[in-house]
């Protein structure tokens, strides 16, 4: 199945700037100068970027940011999903992609610490990869990959 990413991420940035609005968070989106047409299952990619952007605004309190960001080379589109938000210690940075894992147990959140592990499933099923960096109190960034056709462009 091909999909143009530019027209999927607009499609979700759309939905997320109204959320993020809602709650007080600005959100960017900035889509790729030429779109990019990509071989994988769109549903799929799609769950991903929902589940990432969920907690991205979940994790950021009013005030704060998200950005929504995409990079693309020859073989490989990288999409970014950061937020300056909350962010995840060192000591749990290892486990958020566990099942069931929740940061601060006691804390009576909502989330059932499923959304990551679906995520990371999602990601190893199409082949691709998906991976964190952040700093507590300084928020989180999110990357995962997409193989491009080579030379399929819109
Ligand atoms: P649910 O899947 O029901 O939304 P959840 O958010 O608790 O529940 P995951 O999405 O699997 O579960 O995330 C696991 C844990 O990782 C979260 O409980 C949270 O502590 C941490 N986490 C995830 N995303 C972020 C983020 N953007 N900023 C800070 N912490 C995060």
């Amino acid at each position: 199945e091909e999909f143009k990413i530019n027209e999927l991420m607009t499609n979700v940035a759309d939905r997320y700037a109204v959320l993020a609005g809602e709650k007080g968070i600005e959100f960017s989106f900035s889509a790729l100068p030429e779109d990019v047409m990509i071989n994988s299952n769109m549903d799929l990619v799609e769950q991903v970027l929902i589940i990432l952007l969920d907690n991205a605004i979940k994790y950021t309190s009013s005030q704060g940011n998200i950005l929504l960001d995409v990079s693309s080379d020859d073989n490989i589109v990288k999409i970014f999903v950061s937020d300056t938000g909350i962010g995840i210690s060192p000591s749990d940075l290892p486990h958020i992609f566990e099942r069931f894992y929740k940061v601060d147990k006691a804390h009576a959140t909502q989330g059932t610490g499923l959304g990551l592990a679906i995520a990371f499933e999602i990601i190893q099923r199409l082949g691709e990869e998906i991976y964190v960096e952040s700093q507590l109190e300084k928020g989180s960034t999110f990357t995962f990959t997409l193989s491009r056709n080579s030379g399929v462009r819109s």
